[in-house]
């Protein structure tokens, strides 16, 4: 098989994968691989913001604090000060390396989002993981000692006397088998919205990262506190876009299909209740009509304050025929954010020597049971830059390589399971979950797997690989759920309800 050696290994190119491989490329030859196009991506995606205490009533203290309270007890309080103190200067490396935030006048314009108890959100207007996306990926490709194969689908890390030291791909339309070698191996691969029928995270997070690092021993944590965004929109021709919760805070409401305004039987605080408590009330009415979704309703608003706040929003939906002046969005919740993943502490080093991991797939202990809004890109960030000079001095003979049988299975076939799979992870292992529908979840699943490994071996194909490591990680959420005996943060067991 063809080989190559770097110094360092970079697998993903969102914001983790491309900030570590900057900052490594100060040492030595790095290799990216990712297996769409280089911006392929959860960051590109990334609408509000990056959080950091910039402001002048602000501090990394309060921010602090916010981040704390949303993780609802379960943060590591090492991690989250880590975070915070090192926001403002991610902020300006950011900008040294030309992000155009926006600006007032000579001061950074900054937003405020749920939980923030101050205005720290830095934006490029509702645009702004694809212009952090759009810096980074610039800067990578002024940078000599970095080599990018885009296409390049890692199937499995490869391990030498305990230690990580490369991976092995597939690279290109033939799938060609490619082994990279290096002396520190970084895990960016992003989220697993992909194992819920609805998710605002693109066709590229299925999970790998955990398939990947589980693999090969690493500890993989907190998988059960997966953040739903109440309201994307439920239509068949457009995969789930994310309307933003200003929408309600500009006034528009929540109706169910006969109309009703049913945030009354649910929270007095109504359509402005937190992301969690909404989300289960939008389910909870679709469960009790049994319907697809419900409606948000702008048509009482000004069409020129629609028009001025909401452009992308108005321009999307006028795409499909929706007039939101006057007519109501279909609405359901969808999978946003994965909270836990590859456990690693503040340099990013996960349980295995060799391989680090930074970004959505990493858990660093700073969200918790809940993520604050916007510190998902700033934790993705840090720890990339912290893992850098972490593994910069980490030098390794490479003895012999082992390896796993990588089994593939039809398309068609994996179509199949992948769907049953979102099924049951929406119906169970959702929003609401009971004891009863996580156990069916876990044997489910399991069957699943049991029936992957059963069926006629195929050459290689990227979809069936990815759905064994969907099912992989669904089935550490399930686990993860199982085990919580009682409800906090995200984590929601209606059978635990009234112990709480
Ligand atoms: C719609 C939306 C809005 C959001 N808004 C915000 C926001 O306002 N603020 C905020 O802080 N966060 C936000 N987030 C979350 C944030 O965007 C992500 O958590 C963050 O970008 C994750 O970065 P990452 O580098 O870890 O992963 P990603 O950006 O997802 O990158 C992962 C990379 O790994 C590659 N990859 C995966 N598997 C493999 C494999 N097997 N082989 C090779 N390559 C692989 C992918 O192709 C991709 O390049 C939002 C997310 C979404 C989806």
């Amino acid at each position: 098989m063809n080989t190559s050696r770097f110094d360092f290994l970079v697998i993903g190119s969102g914001l983790a994968g491309l900030t570590y491989a900057l900052r490594a490329a100060r040492h030595g030859r790095v290799c990216v691989l990712t297996k769409g196009e280089v911006t392929d991506s959860n960051t590109s995606w990334a609408q509000g913001g990056i959080a950091a205490a910039v402001g002048e009533a602000d501090s990394w203290e309060l921010h602090e604090q916010d981040t704390l309270i949303a993780g609802a007890g379960l943060c590591d309080e090492q991690a989250v000060r880590f975070l915070v103190q090192q926001a403002p200067e991610a902020i300006r490396w950011l900008i040294e390396l030309g992000a155009r935030f926006d600006f007032d006048g000579n001061d950074l314009a900054l937003g405020r989002e749920g939980g923030h108890s101050r205005n720290r959100i830095v934006h490029h207007a509702d645009k702004t993981g694809w212009e952090i996306e759009r810096t980074v990926v610039a800067a990578v490709r002024q940078t000599a000692n970095i080599e990018v194969f885009q296409h390049a689908y890692v199937t499995q890390l490869l391990m030498s006397d305990g230690r990580c030291v490369g991976a092995e791909a597939r690279l290109g339309d033939d799938n060609e088998p490619r082994q990279m070698l290096a002396n520190a191996v970084m895990l960016a691969t992003g989220g697993c919205g992909r194992m819920y029928q609805h998710t605002t995270n693109p066709r590229v997070a299925t999970a790998d990262g955990i398939g990947l690092g589980s693999a090969v021993g690493a500890r993989v944590e907190n998988m059960e506190f997966m953040q739903f965004h109440p309201t994307t929109l439920f239509h068949p021709q457009m995969r789930s876009f994310l309307i933003t919760e200003a929408v309600r805070g500009a006034g528009g409401t929540l109706r169910n299909h006969l109309g009703r305004r049913f945030m009354y039987d649910y929270d007095p605080r109504l359509e402005l209740a937190p992301r969690d408590v909404v989300a289960r009330a939008i389910e909870a009415e679709m469960k009790k009509h049994g319907t697809w979704c419900v409606y948000l309703d702008m048509t009482h608003l000004r069409p020129e304050l629609i028009r001025h706040e909401f452009p992308t929003i108005h321009e999307k939906l006028a795409s499909i025929g929706l007039e939101i002046e006057k007519d109501w969005i279909p609405v359901v919740p969808a999978q946003h954010y994965s909270c836990g993943g590859v456990v690693t502490d503040l340099n990013g080093q996960t349980t295995v020597p060799g391989l680090y991991a930074a970004g959505e797939v990493a858990s660093t202990g700073v969200h918790g049971a809940n993520r604050l809004a916007s510190n998902s890109l700033l934790e993705a960030l840090v720890f990339a830059v912290s893992a850098a000079e972490a593994s910069a001095g980490d030098r390794v003979e490479i003895g012999g390589l082992e390896k796993k049988n990588v089994h593939c299975i039809s398309e068609a076939e994996s179509i199949r399971i992948r769907r049953a799979l979102q099924r049951t992870m929406t119906n169970e292992a959702g929003i609401v979950r009971t004891f009863h529908g996580l156990e069916e979840a876990k044997q489910a699943i399991d069957g699943l797997i049991e029936e992957y490994h059963s069926l006629p071996e195929t050459p290689f194909s990227q979809h069936p690989h990815e759905t064994l490591n969907l099912m992989l990680a669904a089935r550490y959420v399930v686990d993860g759920a199982l085990s919580r005996d009682r409800n906090v943060g995200l984590h929601f067991n209606s059978d635990l309800e009234a112990k709480s």
